[in-house]
């Protein structure tokens, strides 16, 4: 691994469970993150094997997918930890910076789409605010408007002024089936 990459790694695999590779990566070396890397290394070594290109090629359609999932409230460092590719180098694959990049790096940042990256990314809550308000005044309660989100308790958990980009779709989605506009 690349130094300057090992910090980022370190910073995102803080947040994650076991059992991925990136967690193996920042030094983890209990068995699950084990078994994670060494799929991994299995697969690159079968990659490798049956000559699977990985020259340099236009960065143009990485850099469209990344300005696509920034517009979905994807920010370059959730992009970086679904991607596996540091995050500097997915900046300067955005501001038009570095023009070509490996192949395979093109197909994991391709691979990245706004549900890969749930998790992690975090989008302004107003917009997700306004509509549960609207929904509230529909004659919603908040413990059914809980429970058609899919939370566990019947409290709204959403943060103020941030909210995962996983429940700003979810509120979406049930207000757009409750409330056409
Ligand atoms: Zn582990």
């Amino acid at each position: 691994m690349r130094p300057t990459h090992l910090r980022d790694v370190a910073e995102l695999a803080a947040q994650k469970s076991h059992g991925i590779r990136l967690k193996y990566m920042a030094g983890c070396r209990c068995l699950p993150c084990r078994a994670a890397n060494s799929r991994y290394e299995c697969e690159w070594a079968k990659a490798r094997k049956s000559g699977d290109w990985n020259g340099l090629v236009p960065a143009d359609p990485a850099r469209r997918h990344i300005l696509r999932l920034s517009k979905q409230g994807v920010g370059r460092r959730a992009v970086a930890d679904a991607s596996d590719v540091s995050a500097s180098i997915i900046a300067q694959i955005r501001c038009g910076r570095r023009t070509q990049i490996r192949k395979r790096t093109l197909n994991r940042i391709l691979e990245v789409t706004n549900l890969a990256v749930s998790d992690a990314a975090l989008v302004p809550a107003g917009k997700t605010w306004r509509q549960i308000h609207t929904l509230l005044e529909e004659g919603f309660s908040r413990a059914e408007l809980a429970r058609r989100l899919g939370f566990a308790s019947p409290a709204l958990q959403l943060g103020k002024n941030r909210i995962l980009a996983r429940n700003a779709a979810r509120v979406d989605r049930l207000y757009r089936l409750f409330m056409k506009e």
